[in-house]
Formats: structure tokens, sequence, C-alpha cells
């Protein structure tokens, strides 16, 4: 069986980052919550696809890819950070991005700009049959030049990219075993593209088999995410040389928590920003971590994470996502 060490990385975040409690969200919650903060990975305004793009970086590099390029809605994450690893190691950055042209670039649209990006936005109506298609014309583009071209799914979600998140739960491991403190009962995690719950699904089995791991959605419902996560679990174990499955009905996911769409902030998210704002000092973000957090809020209040439990909240980033939505948060 492999190692998370025997693939090849480039360094772009600073790990481990800190895990930290939260003790007066833990008291309203009758749950002893603690945070890993993945927003503090540093490199290109943060988030949990620095993990990722550790991997998927290493093979651009190795393959000598002269140009990047991805996919993710007009806030995403993962679009602005893949933006900015491609300039870190000398490439063009290209972003198909779902969603009309905007009128104003703020958020992460501000920093793809930034970063000079190459921008094309795709109508939200005909996005996902259109997607493949639209990234692969750049790729043709690209080899026509002769600049070679590199392709990275939605959300660099992997097995590869997987093993970022592998990498995380042995990393918590280490800093719960220095502080003399047991595994967690729960981890609970946003989950947009399936490729940060698949690693954890694989790392916790590793390391923390008894844990249980809740991925919080803010998109699809469980079953789709249930039959791609496990898949992607089985492809990461193969990774590792490592003789595991996963079937569809051994991931949890919450499908309660989206709201109205993708993208678009709920009430309860902008409530749990609030909350953890005021009590804690930590920013979340309304299209991810909000939304999630209300999830962990409201399972905690209804007993479904039963009280008493240690429940670790994967902090995966997105604050530039809060200024777009100044008003609307403002407005709550
Ligand atoms: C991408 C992202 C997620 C979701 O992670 P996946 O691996 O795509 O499921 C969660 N939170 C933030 C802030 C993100 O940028």
């Amino acid at each position: 069986m492999k190692n998370v060490n025997d693939f090849e990385r480039v360094t772009l975040g600073f790990f481990p980052t800190p895990l930290e409690s939260l003790p007066r969200l833990s008291e309203t919650l009758g749950v002893n919550v603690k945070i890993k903060r993945d927003d503090y990975s540093g490199f290109g305004g943060g988030g949990n696809k620095v993990r990722k793009l550790e991997y998927l970086m290493a093979e651009a590099c190795r393959e000598g890819v002269k140009v990047v390029i991805t996919t993710g809605g007009h806030q995403s994450n993962h679009a602005r950070m893949v933006a900015a690893a491609a300039r870190k190691f000398g490439m063009k950055p290209v972003l198909v991005l779902r969603g009309d042209e905007p009128q104003t670039y703020q958020g992460n649209l501000l920093l793809d700009k930034l970063f000079g990006a190459e921008l094309q936005f795709l109508d939200p109506e005909g996005y996902f049959t259109q997607i493949e298609g639209a990234m692969q014309a750049h790729a043709d583009a690209a080899a026509a030049r002769g600049e070679k071209p590199m392709i990275i799914p939605l959300g660099g979600a992997t097995a590869l990219g997987a093993l970022g998140y592998v990498r995380a739960v042995e990393e918590m491991d280490a800093q719960l075993r220095a502080a003399g403190e047991p595994a967690p009962d729960v981890i609970v995690a946003p989950t947009g593209s399936g490729g940060t719950l698949a690693g954890l699904y694989v790392g916790a089995r590793r390391y923390w088999p008894k844990t249980q791991i809740i991925g919080v959605s803010v998109s699809a419902k469980a079953d789709w995410f249930q039959t791609r996560i496990s898949a992607m679990a089985d492809d990461c174990a193969r990774l590792l040389d490592w003789d595991q499955s996963w079937q569809p009905q051994d991931i949890w996911i919450e499908d309660g928590f989206v709201g109205s769409a993708y993208g678009v902030p709920s009430d309860g998210g902008i409530e749990a920003i609030y909350q953890v704002a005021q009590q804690e000092g930590v920013l979340l973000d309304p299209v991810y971590t909000g939304k999630a957090m209300h999830g962990l809020i409201a399972l905690a209040e209804t007993g479904r994470i039963a009280p008493g439990s240690s429940v670790i909240f994967m902090h995966c980033g997105g604050s530039p996502a809060l200024y777009p939505f100044a008003q609307k948060l403002l407005e709550h």
C-alpha cells in the first residue's frame, strides 16, 4: 500500500493549517466543535483547492503544460485558485465560467482578472451540455499554437486531487495526537464537486475508522453525490494500491441546506455566517461554508449529531464571495 507522500506534489500552501476549538459555538450547540482552518491554506487567497492542486499542478509541471483550463461558477474559488497556481508556474489560465457575462467584476471574478485569466462565460441553461466541448476547444486552440494544454475538471475532483484530503486527515490525526486527544466522532464538510469528501472518506477509513463524515450539499441531491463520491473514493484507494471500496449508501450527504440553488445565499446560511462571525470571529462564506455550518447547527439542534459529540468542521475557504453578496448579507 502506498502513502500520500509517494506521489509527486508541488508546494503551494502552508501546512499544517490550524485546528482550533470554537468554545462559544460548542456551548450553544451542546457538541464540541473544532474547525480545521483550510481557509488559511494561504496560496492565492486560500481554501480547500490548494491541497488538491498540489498534486494536480505537479502533474502539469512534469508534463510541461503551458495552458491550464478549468471551470466553475461566477464565484468559483476553484477557478480563482487554478488561475493563481497556473501563474505561479508560468502557465496561462483559461476559465470557462457558468453564467452570463457579469456587469461588475467582484469577489473571485475580480481576483480572476488580477491573475490575468482568459475568461469565457457560458449561458447557465446550456452549461452542462456545452462545458466539455468548450474546454476542449480551448485545449485544441492551445495545442494548435504549440502550447501544451491541461484540463482540470470542475472542483479538481479527481482521484489524484482527492489525495490532498487523505493527507488532510493524516495531518489532523497528527495534530490531535500531539494534543493528546482522540479521533473526532464526526467531520462536517461542504460538498460541491465531491473531491474533498472522497478524500476525507479514504483518509478516515485509514486513520479514523469510527469517525462519521457528513457532506452538506451546496448544489445537487444526495443520491448524485453518493454515486459520484463512492466511485471517486474507490479510485483514490486504487491509486494508493489499497483494496477498499465504498457503496453509495456508505456516503452520508445532507441535501436540505442548499436553499434555492447553488451560488444563491440561503437564509439559514446567512444566519450561520452571522452567528459564527459574532460568536467566534470566524468568517464563513455564503456559497459553501455558511450553508455547511447551517447543516451542522441543524443536525446538532435536532440531535442527529448526538449531544456531547466531538465534531470537526472543515473550513474550506471562500471568503472572497462575501463581498459580491454584501447587499444581500446586509438586508438580512
Ligand atoms: C470547492 C469548495 C468546496 C467544495 O469542495 P468540493 O471538493 O468541490 O466538494 C467547499 N467550500 C469551498 C469554500 C470551496 O471553494
